[in-house]
């Protein structure tokens, strides 16, 4: 039987390829917009960096992780976010004794062993920001600002952010029986997998996938009324300066992400899409994951968005990204011609023109048929008359317009049309 991809996974070519080059294209110019600075990690690092670094009662860490013994019996897994990956490189190259602060990016394949349906896969790609040795709003605003405009470069219109605080480890502490008890109260209406973590996570409780028990926390309590002054001043800023940025916001108490290492600033862009609706970006401060991995305490904020579902968001609400067209496809009759296109098709190549040419010896009529497919914008065939004139009849293809060009004009022709 022939050997198919693995469920979850798949081959990116055609239009989607296009598709996804030209949203990296965009994210790659907003970060150097916003000075952020590429980092590419390995596609593993030790399983002991994920339990640390992303928690041990997650969904993530409990379910999802691709892990295996490798052959010097190191604990390997593949990476299932890169926040955790990142940080562990931010301290091993001392990155913290440079200008702060730190901004970094990354765009990674990220495994996760789950359900495959519309939006989730088990391998997929992320966008992420990180800054570290900030631990001012200004920080969390400009994180939030990076994922807005990329957004809106995107002509994803249909999103809405969501903001929440869950405050320092003081205010969490005190949150955290307060939630318990409320959920206590619950815990015969709960799912077993929430009743095991309320004891010991309350907060991922909220977190839960399960409708019925979403339903519950409506009206559960809200971590920012156990925001202490400091926490409600910088959430405070935070939708200050949101407001000046004219980025509009919705402040929800229900997100929590899922990740355990958040600290104040939590937010999720949620896409309300005809055919998809969900969380496109989720985001917020992590001032005690550094100190976590490493020795130091260095203040973080940062998200994660996944790729296949910001094409996903893109292609609900725009028929397709416009795609970069060839610009000439030439084509011949006889062997001559065919030195001819050859040799202007090159020509035009080596200055950086789209072109193309026939490789299959067609008739003409199949030549134009495959211009056609391609999507060129022009097409033209050499034939004796063009040989013996130097002139090319060049279609528009979009038009049907033809237009008369000498051999020698055909760069300036291209570049003016
Ligand atoms: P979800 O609630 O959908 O499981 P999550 O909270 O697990 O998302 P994060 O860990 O915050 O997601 O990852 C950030 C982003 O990565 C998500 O908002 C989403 O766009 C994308 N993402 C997460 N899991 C998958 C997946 N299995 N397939 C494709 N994209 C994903
Ligand atoms: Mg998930």
């Amino acid at each position: 039987m022939a050997i198919k991809a693995l469920k979850g996974t798949k081959d990116i070519f055609g239009d989607e390829v296009k598709n996804l080059e030209k949203i990296e294209n965009i994210i790659r110019e907003v970060c150097k917009n916003f000075g952020v600075g590429e980092i590419r990690t390995p596609i593993f690092e030790l399983t002991h960096l994920f339990q640390r670094g992303v928690g041990n009662t997650t969904d993530i860490v409990q379910k999802e992780m691709y892990s295996f013994i490798d052959k010097g019996e190191n604990n390997i897994t593949l990476k299932p976010e890169s926040t955790a990956a990142v940080v562990r490189a931010y301290l091993e190259h001392n990155m913290g004794e440079n200008a702060q602060p730190t901004k970094l990016y990354y765009l990674s394949p990220t495994f996760r062993y789950e359900r495959p349906e519309a939006g989730r896969l088990r391998q997929f790609h992320q966008f992420g920001v990180e800054i570290f040795g900030a631990s001012s709003a200004i920080a969390d605003a400009e994180v939030i600002s990076i994922a807005y405009t990329m957004l809106k470069r995107l002509n994803i219109n249909n999103v809405s952010l969501h903001i929440n605080s869950l405050g320092g480890p003081q205010c969490r502490a005190k949150y955290n029986e307060v939630l318990k008890e409320y959920l206590a109260s619950k815990k015969d209406l709960l799912c077993p997998l929430c009743n095991e973590r309320r004891i010991k996570n309350p907060l991922r409780v909220l977190d839960c996938k399960n409708p019925d028990c979403q339903k519950l926390f409506v009206d559960a309590p809200r971590t920012i009324d156990s925001l202490d002054k400091e926490c409600k001043d910088h959430f405070e800023l935070l939708k200050d300066l949101l407001t000046k940025m004219d980025i509009p916001y919705i402040v929800d108490s229900q997100i929590v992400r899922g990740l355990d290492y958040y600290t104040k600033t939590v937010f999720e862009f949620i896409l309300e899409g005809k055919n998809y609706s969900g969380t496109v970006c989720g985001g917020g401060r992590y001032d005690r994951l550094v100190e976590e991995i490493g020795s130091k305490p260095v203040p973080a904020v940062g998200f994660g968005t996944g790729i296949e579902r910001l094409l996903i968001a893109y292609l609900e609400e725009n028929k397709n990204l416009e795609l970069d067209k060839r610009d000439i496809f030439i084509g011949y009759r006889g062997n001559l011609a065919l030195e001819k296109a050859v040799v202007l098709v090159n020509n035009l190549r080596e200055k950086k023109f789209n072109a193309d040419t026939d490789l299959l010896g067609r008739s003409v009529k199949a030549q134009m048929k495959y211009a056609n497919k391609i999507g060129v914008k022009f097409a033209a065939i050499i034939g004796d008359t063009e040989l013996e004139t130097q002139m090319l009849s060049i279609k528009n293809m979009a038009t049907s317009e033809e237009s008369k060009v000498s051999f020698v004009d055909l760069e300036a022709f291209l570049l003016n049309n």
